[in-house]
């Protein structure tokens, strides 16, 4: 049995005010016990959320990091090591926003990925296909292809101990959402594609769907037998919606 999980990505928001007034919210929320609850905030803020989070059950990670394991002459990078320095159980890989925006490519992403788990960090590899893509009918082989780059280089059993999140381009912050089918069909490929490599690592790995996710909409996605639970943008940034979110994984 999987234990769902639902993820903040905070994205580049946030004063240390904001993030303060967030870090209060999220204390005065009552999760759900049988949920993974974690926060990736901008990295300038995980020491503050870290602090203020301390006693809550929530993971804190970070958005990116570098392609080296450990500290050392890579100016404006952040290595793993000196996040699980500062107490990150988890890191983003391959967001599609640093996939499109800063030209992130898959040879990149296999050494975040090796370099992330190498410091014991837990690597959560974003994949997902532009509407373009989509509407060609490639959906499943793009996803397959940035699934499928890992697998070749680090072998299935790295994800293991990874978490894999599904997020459609097309429905990342425009409020366009997948229909819990088209999630649900996107999921089970990967399973499948994991799945020919080692059913254990298939059966266990958390899949989460991240898109435009609410309250509104998550009780039905989370439903899905391959959706096991959600990487939240937007929505994230309000506590008591993202702890809504939250409870509905819980269901
Ligand atoms: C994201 O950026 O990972 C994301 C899913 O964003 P949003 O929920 O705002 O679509």
């Amino acid at each position: 049995m999987r234990r769902p999980m639902v993820a903040g990505n905070w994205k580049m928001h946030g004063t240390r005010a904001s993030v303060a007034e967030l870090i209060n919210g999220l204390s005065h929320l009552v999760l759900p016990s049988g949920v993974d609850v974690a926060v990736f905030p901008p990295c300038l803020h995980i020491n503050q959320v870290i602090d203020g989070l301390q006693g809550q059950s929530i993971s804190v990670g970070a958005q990116n990091s570098a392609v080296e394991s450990l500290q050392g002459a890579l100016t404006g990078e952040i290595a793993p090591s000196q996040l699980v320095d500062a107490g990150c159980s988890l890191v983003l890989v391959g967001h599609s926003e640093r996939r499109q925006i800063m030209g992130e490519r898959d040879e990149m992403l296999i050494r975040k990925f090796a370099a992330a788990q190498a410091c014991g960090l837990i690597p959560v590899l974003c994949v997902g296909e532009t509407l373009e893509q989509r509407e060609a009918g490639k959906t499943l082989e793009v996803v397959g292809r940035q699934l499928g780059s890992i697998i070749e280089e680090l072998g299935v059993g790295a994800f293991a101990k990874a978490i894999i999140a599904y997020e459609p381009v097309w429905a990342i912050g425009t409020g366009l959402t997948a229909s819990p089918q088209q999630a649900q069909d996107v999921h089970a490929a990967i399973r499948a594609q994991l799945a020919a490599e080692n059913s254990e690592v298939a059966q266990g790995v958390r899949l989460l769907y991240g898109g435009s996710v609410k309250a509104a909409n998550a009780v039905e996605l989370f439903g899905m037998p391959d959706i096991d639970g959600g990487l939240i943008g937007g929505a994230s940034l309000n506590a008591d919606e993202f702890g809504a979110i939250c409870r509905a994984a819980g269901n």
